[in-house]
């Protein structure tokens, strides 16, 4: 989202009656975006970050921590040198939900260099550092995914009340002030209000507590006959919690749905690895995860719609909020695993059809569009469809799932993207680092190996709440594709150097600049043969003919595994299994060769420098012991601190002043003065300096090839 425009929202009766405008136009504006850009070529691999932040006020004389109002204030600092030369910037800033949060990501995307990953973590730590330049001594920026006692009493600084019975209060909530909702944009309290509006109550969010030997049952706020339950009011809960994510530009439409279709699978996965939230509300819960709470923190549908009462007023059931995981997939190879109904209005499907859209990609938007638009500005009601995508966008960026298909913006340099949600924020930036430089050399592999992951959609749901039960990462099983022998056989010949000459480069897929060509070691050259440093290239996809992704790629004729066009019945049953985390990640013979020792094998075939290689190494052990259960998630480090607290009564709850140790001590650990080895072990930070950054004469040849820079 870019720096948000001011604008005057309209009521909720407004809004609701222009929700099939929008909906109207919003698919015009699509049909016509999708015609303009569904041929772009060539876009280069681009990446980048975002990551979400709490500022905490600590009392040290009270031992109190709070989440400090002060978003707006800081943002209107942190955007002054964006303000004054946009191109020249090392960190964008963002208002988010919160008035205690804010949204930092790199200056411009990553590119296409190995080198690339050694600026991720340095980054980060500018990030951090650029805003505590702007804190009080008793103030602190943190990227933990919830702040332990939002919502209880006196969260705040300054101290806000909530006011559950004033009628112009957003929220309404009983513990969630309005004056905790980011105050310098109408976008974020007008959601809250007209989610809560088109819901007809409040929304409900229920968490199960963690029983202890002396919690108290019912937990104060439960609802009725459910006493064990933390209750939460608001959206509040959910939006006011932060995450990590990451974007990547793909070449082209065809890259990016099957990115978006191969990464999806990985999301759950991926949310058990980073699961950072298990206490909400000053409660230790059952949950190790934000996922549900955001979840059902919009959860917009009526009681008609959820299937409470029979359908009088609207027109479907919808089986999911609107914040949630993906409900199909976009490329044809994947269509057989679309496997969940889903819900759509046939008149909308079938204009995208008349509009020359494909069924899966109809289908999909046609999805999006069962919701109504929950947020809409006077000056936006009336636009040129044939130019215009903000009624599209309206709809799009408030269907917050697992993974986002992104198209180019309307007149920019930027091609079709995906954005990979699913990941919770870790406490230091080497951990973050960590996960998004492996999420990305993920990418990589899959369109090198052409590896596939996809899953039913079915198993991907349940995943998805498997992901979130406490230790999740160490104790769960999850539904995983079994690995195809040409998968295998395609990394194993790519670590051993012996790549053919197909066309395909030990370093992925040839790449779009037209005068490179692979040499045996997987570097690409230009024509006169001077090396160029390595580039991890996006594929040159064809439009999609049933003969694997990427023309070029293609290591058995057919592009696809073969397993595709043998599976009978039982076999395609037989293809998925209950893998451990450990397993996903490290391996399982026979099953599954793990990620990372896919990304392992990847990185033998590419030059890297020794500094770059040293980071990624570290970080790729790091996850390798995470997902092995010797270093623990967040969540369980959390669970620990609070368990073995002096202050702690064995009654769930999470107090004050065991908030505040524990807060202290993540202050303690981001800032690297307490080394935690349950956490982090012994491993290295990238030792790049923010300020020297990229190499000079890196930077040159940076330049030359585009990457990192916003043209
Ligand atoms: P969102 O819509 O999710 O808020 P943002 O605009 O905040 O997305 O950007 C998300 C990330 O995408 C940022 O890290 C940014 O650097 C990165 N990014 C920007 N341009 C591109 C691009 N052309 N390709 C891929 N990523 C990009
Ligand atoms: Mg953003
Ligand atoms: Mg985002």
């Amino acid at each position: 989202m870019g720096l948000l425009s001011e604008g005057s929202p309209l009521s909720w009766e407004e809004t609701k009656k222009l929700a099939d405008h929008v909906r109207e136009h919003g698919i015009n504006q699509f049909i016509n975006l999708y015609h303009r850009l569904k041929d772009r070529q060539g876009d280069i691999l681009k990446w980048g970050d975002e990551v979400e932040y709490i500022i905490v006020k600590f009392d040290d004389e009270q031992k109190v921590a709070r989440v400090a109002l002060k978003a707006k204030d800081l943002l209107e600092k942190l955007n002054e040198k964006e303000l004054a030369d946009p191109k020249n910037v090392k960190s964008l800033w963002r208002p988010e939900y919160g008035a205690y949060m804010i949204e930092g990501t790199p200056g411009k995307p990553f590119g296409g260099l190995m080198a690339h990953f050694n600026l991720v973590e340095a980054n980060m730590r500018y990030r951090r550092e650029e805003v505590t330049e702007l804190l009080g001594s008793d103030e602190c920026v943190m990227s933990i995914t919830n702040f332990p006692r939002l919502g209880s009493p006196n969260f705040t600084y300054p101290l806000a009340q909530p006011h559950p019975e004033d009628p112009l209060s957003s929220a309404r909530s009983l513990y969630f002030p309005d004056e905790a909702i980011f105050p310098g944009h109408p976008r974020f309290k007008t959601l809250t209000r007209n989610i809560r509006k088109r819901r007809g109550e409040k929304v409900s969010i229920k968490l199960k507590v963690f029983k202890d030997v002396k919690t108290k049952l019912p937990v104060e706020g439960a609802p009725p006959g459910e006493p064990d339950v933390v209750l939460l009011d608001a959206m509040g809960f959910g939006m006011g919690c932060c995450c990590l994510q990451l974007t990547f530009q793909a070449c082209n439409i065809t890259e990016a749905r099957r990115l978006y279709d191969q990464l999806a699978p990985l999301c759950p996965i991926m949310l058990a690895l980073t699961a950072a939230s298990p206490i909400y509300r000053g409660y230790l819960t059952e949950s190790d995860c934000r996922w549900n709470v955001i979840s059902s923190s919009v959860d917009c549908r009526t009681e008609e719609e959820r299937g409470l009462t029979p359908l009088k007023e609207q027109k479907f059931r919808i089986a999911k909020s609107r914040y949630d995981s993906i409900d199909s997939y976009l490329s044809p190879e994947a269509a057989k695993y679309n496997d969940v109904p889903l819900t759509y209005d046939e008149d909308v499907y079938k204009r995208l059809i008349e509009g020359g859209i494909d069924h899966l990609l109809a289908q999909h938007v046609a999805h999006l569009f069962i919701r109504d638009t929950v947020s809409l500005f006077s000056e936006k009601v009336h636009q040129n469809d044939e130019e215009d995508t903000d009624h599209f966008e309206n709809i799009q960026s408030t269907n917050w799932q697992t993974m986002r298909f992104k198209p180019p913006p309307p007149n920019s340099s930027i091609g079709w993207r995906v954005e990979f949600r699913p990941c919770e924020a870790q406490i230091s930036d080497f951990e973050n680092a960590a996960i998004v430089c492996f999420v990305v050399l993920l990418t990589r592999v899959i369109l090198s190996y052409q590896l596939n992951f996809l899953t039913p959609i079915s198993k991907v749901d349940e995943n998805m709440q498997t992901a979130q039960k406490r230790d999740a990462c160490r104790k769960e099983k999850f539904w995983f594709r079994k690995s195809s022998k040409s998968t295998e056989q395609r990394a194993a010949q790519a670590a051993n150097g012996t790549s053919n000459g197909n066309g395909i480069t030990t370093n992925g897929i040839n790449g779009t600049n037209g005068n490179a060509t692979a040499n045996g070691n997987g570097i690409l050259k230009e024509e006169n043969g001077h090396a160029k440093p390595p580039v991890m290239t996006n594929g040159t996809s064809k439009p999609m003919n049933g003969h694997g992704i990427n023309g070029q790629a293609s290591m058995n004729g057919s592009g696809a595994d073969s397993d595709e066009h043998t599976d009978t019945d039982d076999e395609e049953n037989e293809l998925f299994q209950l893998l451990t985390i450990n397993e996903i990640f490290n391996g399982k013979p026979n099953v599954f060769p793990g990620l990372v020792p896919l990304i392992r094998s990847y990185l033998q075939s590419m030059e890297v420098d020794t500094d770059t290689h040293c980071t990624i190494e570290q970080y790729l052990r790091f996850i390798q012991k995470r997902a092995a259960g010797e270093l623990i998630t967040t969540a369980t480090w959390m669970r620990e601190q609070v368990l073995n607290h002096p202050d702690y009564k064995q009654d769930s709850v999470v107090s004050d002043q065991i908030n505040y140790d524990l807060l202290k001590r993540i202050q303690h650990i981001q800032e690297g003065k307490h080394i935690e080895p349950a956490l982090l072990g012994q491993l290295n930070h990238s030792k790049t300096k923010t300020k020297d950054f990229i190499p000079p004469a890196l930077q040159k040849q940076l330049a030359k090839n585009g990457c990192c820079e916003e043209k």
